[in-house]
């Protein structure tokens, strides 16, 4: 946690924050902070500075706050990603979340397992708090968007194309001829599949709404690899 996140709800005065929980636990065991020790923190979708705390025990932490600072900018990247297994999703939107996306679409795909649609790991708050984890690792405070389309094809054919115009649309896709650009400075909307990759009929019906295949080399990486290898790539 290089930025400790503080919601609304934890001011309790203007300039004062009061946290509990996890947050409590990890500027005690972690940070091992005290009275007076100053810590990186930032306000949920808000500005980012310093809290110098007045008190600490086991129950609560009080800090005094002062917000100087506006979050880095975001990334030009709207993430389309093909819905992974549970424990994956929860690493993929950490990592999307610290890397500055901020507009991320979860969607079906003929091998996303049915049963993942049914994961308690797909409720707003436990996407809120991979998201949480992400931003406080990276010293960011803006929640990225996530959306759920469990059809694919109304998804793809017909929400997606009106929002691509002006973008540069990829998909990543380890068979594509074309090598993935370089330092772009175009916006971009990046289609990621699922870990069994997608099938030609998706491939296809992603070309014929504009998108272009390209790789990443010549490995196939995880999801989550992927994804930090493409934006590092692409930004
Ligand atoms: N077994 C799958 C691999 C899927 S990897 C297959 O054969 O297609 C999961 C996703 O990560 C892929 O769908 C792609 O979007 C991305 N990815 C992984 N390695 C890549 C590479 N070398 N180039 C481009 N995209 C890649």
């Amino acid at each position: 946690m290089n930025l400790v996140l503080l919601e609304p709800s934890n001011f309790i005065a203007e300039t004062r924050a009061r946290l509990q929980g996890r947050a409590l636990q990890h500027i005690r065991e972690v940070h091992r902070a005290n009275t007076g020790d100053t810590l990186r923190v930032g306000v949920v979708n808000g500005r980012i500075g310093r809290g110098t705390i007045e008190s600490i025990h086991s129950d609560a932490v009080e800090m005094s706050i002062k917000l100087d600072t506006d979050p880095p900018s975001p990334l030009p990247l709207r993430l389309i990603l093909a819905l992974p297994r549970p424990k994956v999703l929860n690493r993929t939107i950490a990592a999307a979340a610290s890397m500055g996306i901020r507009e991320i679409d979860l969607i079906n795909a003929w091998r996303v397992e049915k049963a993942y649609w049914e994961s308690p790991k797909l409720s707003e708050e436990n996407l809120r708090e991979q998201s949480i984890l992400g931003l406080e690792q990276a010293g960011d405070t803006v929640l990225p968007t996530i959306r759920l389309h469990k059809l694919f094809t109304p998804f793809v054919r017909e929400q997606l194309p009106p929002t691509l115009e002006g973008k540069r649309a990829l998909l990543a896709h380890p068979y594509a001829s074309e090598e993935m650009p370089r330092q772009v400075r175009d916006s971009i909307v990046l289609a990621v599949g699922p870990e069994g990759g997608f099938i030609d009929r998706e491939v296809e019906t992603f070309r014929e709404m504009g998108f272009s295949e390209v790789r990443l080399g010549p490995r196939i990486l995880r999801v989550e690899t992927a994804l930090a290898a493409l934006v590092g790539r692409l930004f």
